[in-house]
């Protein structure tokens, strides 16, 4: 369908039956989760699960999370939810959160109350706000920084992908108001040396934030089952807050992350109050208005239902997965994994130059998966979940092939998505590469929805 000009609301209502059917065909083309063919976005557990969040996500569908006073119910699960993440992530009595709609609004809001903190407690000195970010934390941060008027100071990584703490340390100086560590990074699936950051920001009185979106929900039962974690949460001394998500490896429905923080003092500087409103006085939490409950229950619901046992059991299913396919990528002539064998997001890429890697991750396309691609160094992307344990074998058979067709037809590099990737990682101006995304914005969102590819 094209165009905006004809499109309008229909004179009369269609029937409901015609209207779904026309939503199963909009969704026919959708990458394939259900099959495990996708490795980011979707974390699902089945039918079963699905029709079990589905069933409490519209339970309270309607109810709004506006007015917690209103709808008493959703005050009460979030706040259930927030307690039951924090004993999960090393709080105490003092710990004290907020859910939001995921971790991009997580990220927000720590970068606004810590602002906010810096503020208020020194009339900010010359020069803007600053925060400083290892290289591989979230592009969410970036977001953040960018909304919020705060300077970001990107840190490098270590050889082993991990923020480089004496980098960090050589960049504190008095705007600071923030220090930020992944455990782990989207990127490389590495937790960063939180013991040995948060030592550091003590020392310096800054704040400390642990972005555990991803592993919030994985580290804690990792740790249980044996593995190697190292100190990540609210336990080491100079963490100040840390967020994690529901909607990833929690297992709930789209729409929950968890916000939390050691104590009031960071909180408050978070919450939203205005007294000379028309329509009242107003206070707000978090960065939304109106917002559904389903989420929040789904979330609670999700926690309740799985409980820790099931935890343990999903994130051992996780875990050997993710060792049967990084042995089996490793088995595979000229690829390796780059990071952290420990972890179920990684990356994997080529040992051999030749090798053209988004060549490959074209041709699994055309055999129905969904790749996820990174830049610097170009490699692919992988967040195992439960869903792929029975799809291992098959996923290797079929990359083994890509590799070995890539190899023998190297034109293919030349064509396709590799080819624009190719291209892009060829311009000297980054400006230019940036130029050119906004191009496609705006091409996507224009009144013709012009689709890339
Ligand atoms: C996913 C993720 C985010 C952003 O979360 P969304 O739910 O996609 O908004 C931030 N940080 C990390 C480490 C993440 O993995």
């Amino acid at each position: 369908m094209s165009g905006g000009q004809e499109m309008r609301i229909p004179e009369e209502g269609i029937s409901k039956d015609e209207v779904l059917e026309a939503l199963r065909a909009y969704k026919n083309d959708d990458a394939d989760y259900e099959r495990a063919r996708t490795w980011s976005l979707v974390y699902y557990l089945g039918e079963e699960h699905h029709r079990f969040l589905t069933d409490v996500y519209s339970m309270f569908m309607s109810e709004n999370a506006l007015n917690p006073v209103a709808f008493r119910s959703l005050r009460r699960l979030e706040h259930e939810v927030v307690r039951m993440t924090a004993d999960l992530l090393g709080g105490d009595g003092d710990t004290v959160g907020v859910m939001t709609s995921g971790g991009t609004e997580s990220c927000l809001l720590a970068v606004l109350a810590y602002r906010e903190r810096a503020a208020s407690r020194f009339a900010l000195r010359k020069g803007r706000p600053e925060m400083i970010v290892p290289e591989s934390v979230h592009v969410a941060w970036e977001k953040a920084a960018k909304y919020f008027g705060v300077d970001i100071v990107r840190v490098p990584l270590r050889d082993d992908l991990r923020a480089d703490v004496d980098a960090v340390a050589r960049r504190i100086n008095k705007n600071t108001i923030l220090i930020v560590a992944s455990a782990p990074s989207y990127p490389h699936g590495v937790v960063d040396p939180i013991a040995e950051l948060g030592a550091l920001a003590q020392a310096h009185g800054v704040p400390l934030h642990v972005d555990a979106c991803l592993g919030g929900f994985m580290l804690p039962f990792m740790e249980r089952l044996g593995f190697g974690v190292p100190p990540f949460d609210l336990r080491v001394p100079g963490v100040t807050s840390i967020a994690a998500d529901v909607h990833k490896y929690g297992y709930g429905a789209k729409g929950a992350s968890v916000l939390l923080y050691r104590s009031m003092d960071y909180l408050k500087h978070q919450f939203f109050v205005y007294e000379n409103w028309p329509g009242g006085i107003f206070i707000s939490p978090a960065l939304l208005g109106t917002r559904s409950g389903g989420a929040i229950a789904a979330a609670w619901a999700a926690m309740k239902a799985i409980g820790m046992n099931g935890y343990l059991e999903l994130t051992r299913t996780v875990m050997e997965t993710t060792r049967a396919l990084q042995d089996g990528i490793r088995s595979i002539p000229g690829l390796d994994i780059l990071s952290d064998p420990e972890m179920s997001v990684f990356a994997y890429g080529p040992t051999d130059k030749k090798l053209n890697i988004f060549a490959v991750a074209d041709q699994m396309e055309e055999r129905g998966w969904l790749m996820d691609r990174l830049q610097r160094p170009e490699a692919l992307h992988a967040m195992v979940t439960p869903r792929h344990a029975p799809i291992v074998g098959e996923f290797i058979a079929d990359l083994r092939d890509c590799v070995e067709y890539v190899r023998r037809h190297p034109k293919e590099s030349a064509k396709g998505n590799a080819a624009l990737y190719g291209m892009i990682a060829r311009v000297p101006f980054r400006g230019l590469v940036r130029s050119e995304a906004l191009k496609i914005m705006e091409r996507m969102y224009g009144p013709e929805m012009k689709m890339p590819l």
